[in-house]
């Protein structure tokens, strides 16, 4: 994590001096003169002309080189597969999208798809594969990201594949599975070390009910790679029967699905978007649902707010990006739930990164297993 921190502070204030750096990072000369020596050497940062720094003194200047860091980031969805190259500064260089249908989102054909695309988009871009820091991947379910095992994954029908062994074998390159909502919320949070928005969460409504939790740039994942999953925390002992044996779950109050049971009580309803369009023009029972649903993101804010304290929640999913209106609707439940002490301690933002978050996020996740894994 030190030496990201150091490559963001080089990146952000380029060219900049060891002596600002170790300012700049609070770390002493001595770690800073063994970081960035570790960033030369791994060819990610040069020096550069020498600059005067204050009296009679001339500073070797540092600099991040050009491409040196690119990393790859993959999403997998049931029905879709998104690839890209980011570079450093988050940006996306070079990017490529499949449709997934079997058996092509089966693990060996889906890790061969992966291999030859990112071939063919290191290629359009005059980049060299084997220079990438590696390839990170964001996909739906529990994940063993210490084993790069997704362990199940009910929306691509997959249990204990070890699919980052599998592709890191085609490519020779470091690959790390997460799931989705995991480095999602990392592409997020800003950048990774530096971000004044250093404790987030992220809530996602949409199938399900999840969030992710990152804390000064990485992720929280608990004892297994599962913190987080709110979907399935007791709203009411009573409530609904879930998915998951149990009732009253959060996920019964606030999915896409929940809401359409409600709605086709009164009359067909195909998607949330039909539902919204309904409330819009003055249905008062798609009103009522929309707006219960409002309530019970409130109190999740407000739970998850109380357990974390983070400084940052991003509310995402198909219904809330696709509906500002949404968010404005939940700020104002927010006076009502959330708990005194905590008004005005976060700030409650929707997805800045939209489709791209998971890709990004991705990316993001390789190379903080780069720099945490030494610069060989
Ligand atoms: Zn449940």
């Amino acid at each position: 994590m030190n030496r990201l921190l150091v490559l963001e502070l080089i990146r952000k204030h380029r060219p900049v001096s060891r002596a600002e750096l170790s300012k700049l990072a609070k770390m002493s000369a001595t770690a800073i003169g063994r970081i960035v020596g570790d960033l030369i050497e791994g060819g990610l940062v040069q020096e550069t002309d020498q600059f005067s720094s204050g009296v009679g003194r001339k500073a070797t200047m540092l600099d991040i080189v050009n491409h040196s860091i690119i990393s790859a980031g993959v999403e997998i969805d049931r029905n879709v597969l998104k690839i890209g190259l980011v570079d450093l500064d988050g940006s996306i260089l070079a990017q490529v999208q499949h449709s997934l249908t079997p058996p092509a989102s089966q693990p060996e054909p889906l890790a061969g798809l992966i291999a030859e695309s990112l071939s063919e988009l290191a290629e359009s871009k005059g980049l060299a594969l084997s220079k990438f820091t590696g390839v990170g991947i964001g996909m739906p379910g529990v994940m063993d990201t210490a084993s790069g095992k997704a362990v199940v994954s009910a929306q691509l029908g997959w249990s204990d594949v070890p699919f980052a062994p599998m592709l890191q074998d085609k490519l020779g390159l470091p690959v790390v599975l997460d799931n989705d909502l995991k480095v999602k919320a990392l592409g997020e949070s800003g950048t990774a070390a530096l971000s004044e928005e250093n404790k987030t969460v992220l809530i996602s409504i949409g199938s399900g009910v999840g969030s992710a939790i990152v804390i000064e740039g990485k992720i929280y994942r608990g004892a297994n790679n599962i913190a987080g999953e709110i979907g399935h925390s007791t709203i009411d002992p009573n409530g609904k029967l879930c998915e998951c044996g149990k009732r009253g779950c959060l996920q019964t109050y606030i999915t896409d699905l929940a809401m359409l049971q409600e709605a086709n009580q009164i009359k067909p309803v195909a998607s949330v978007d039909e539902l919204f369009a309904l409330m819009k023009s003055g249905e008062s029972w798609a009103y009522n649902i929309i707006d219960r649903a409002c309530t019970y993101i409130a109190i999740t804010i407000n739970n998850v707010v109380c357990t974390y304290n983070p400084d940052t929640i991003i509310i995402t999913g198909h219904f809330i990006d696709s509906h500002p209106d949404i968010l404005d609707k939940v700020r104002g439940k927010l006076k009502e739930f959330i708990w005194e002490p905590f008004v005005g301690t976060f700030k409650l933002t929707r997805s800045q990164l939209g489709d791209q978050a998971v890709v990004i996020g991705a990316a993001k996740l390789a190379l903080q297993q780069y720099l945490g894994n030494g610069l060989q």
